[in-house]
């Protein structure tokens, strides 16, 4: 049986210890496959790599804006915790449907003593109308503590006293945003295009070596060189949202390859400064994936 190399670890393998490997990943609309990929290192940079970018808070704003779902079936919802404005103590959590859209505010359980007459403690427990039940447990809990005879749903629905609280929130940013880690996932779509326009040789090329030790190991307070420039899209950048895009450049000193994610992202990465070495019969070749309609566009020419 014959073997081939893996393009990131770069062992022989059987054919059969391969996978279906997204360019762009398959999260955000990615529809461009190739079958290079090992399944070990396929999974491993799922989650070590990938998931830098599939999961950063833009992309939840991308896909949620473009209405794509993915593999979970899901948009991502924009906000989830935040708290009542006229009670910060009082944290909330919003509830969405698959669709990231608000389903309801959910109050949460909110615990608070305060001194009563005769040395008296109060405990006065805030929570959501929907939980009954685990208020009761909660409050029983509390009785159970203090050697009191503990309630029935009935003697609880006597003594609660239910009220609107709000109407205003105020909603914190679902998680913090990433501002390096999702390089390593450009440089990685930047290597896996400049592997399928190049070939093989590509995977021996010294530059190749440092950019698959920077897509799996690279540090916040790594210097990279080779990353010409990576970020959030310049405002001269005019694409469509819905697009995701690749270009190579073979040019006299260096072949360059740059990656957008719709009009979010951007990197522009040196991937070899041996150009010399390939004679592909081109010297641009470009992709763009369209993440909404599935539609892949790949081209190869010469300028001159
Ligand atoms: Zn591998």
């Amino acid at each position: 049986m014959s073997e081939i190399r893996c393009i990131f670890c770069t062992e022989l393998k059987q054919k059969v210890e391969f996978n279906v490997e997204h360019v762009f990943p398959e999260g955000i609309g990615g529809h461009l496959t190739i079958n290079r990929v090992c399944t070990d290192c396929n999974s491993k940079l799922g989650s070590k790599v990938d998931h830098h970018l599939t999961n950063h808070f833009f992309i939840d704003l991308f896909r949620k804006d473009n209405g794509i779902y993915g593999k979970t079936g899901k948009l991502p919802p924009v906000y989830t915790h935040g708290v009542l404005t006229d009670d910060p103590d009082q944290k909330i959590h919003i509830i969405t449907d698959p669709n990231g859209e608000v389903e309801r505010i959910k109050l949460l359980t909110k615990k608070e003593i305060i001194p009563g007459e005769d040395g008296m403690e109060i405990v006065r427990i805030t929570g959501d109308g929907y939980d009954e039940t685990a208020h009761l447990q909660t409050v029983n809990k509390v009785l159970k503590r203090n050697n009191l005879p503990e309630m029935s749903m009935e003697e609880f629905h006597s003594k609660l006293k239910s009220e609107i609280l709000g109407p205003e929130i105020k909603v914190t940013f679902k998680k913090d945003i990433d501002l390096f880690d999702y390089i390593r996932a450009l440089a990685k779509i930047a290597y896996e295009l400049t592997w399928r326009w190049l070939g093989d040789s590509y995977l021996n090329d010294p530059q190749a070596v440092v950019i698959r030790d920077f897509i799996w190991n690279g540090k916040h307070n790594g210097k990279y060189p080779f990353i010409k420039y990576a970020g959030f899209t310049p405002t001269k950048v005019q694409l469509n949202a819905a697009q995701h895009q690749g270009l190579l450049e073979i040019r006299k000193d260096q072949i360059r390859c740059s990656v957008l994610i719709s009009n979010i992202f951007i990197g522009d990465f040196q991937m070899s400064f041996s150009p010399q070495l390939y004679r592909p019969g081109f010297s641009l070749a470009a992709v763009i994936n369209d993440a909404v309609k599935g539609e892949i566009f790949e081209e190869k020419g010469s300028l001159d």
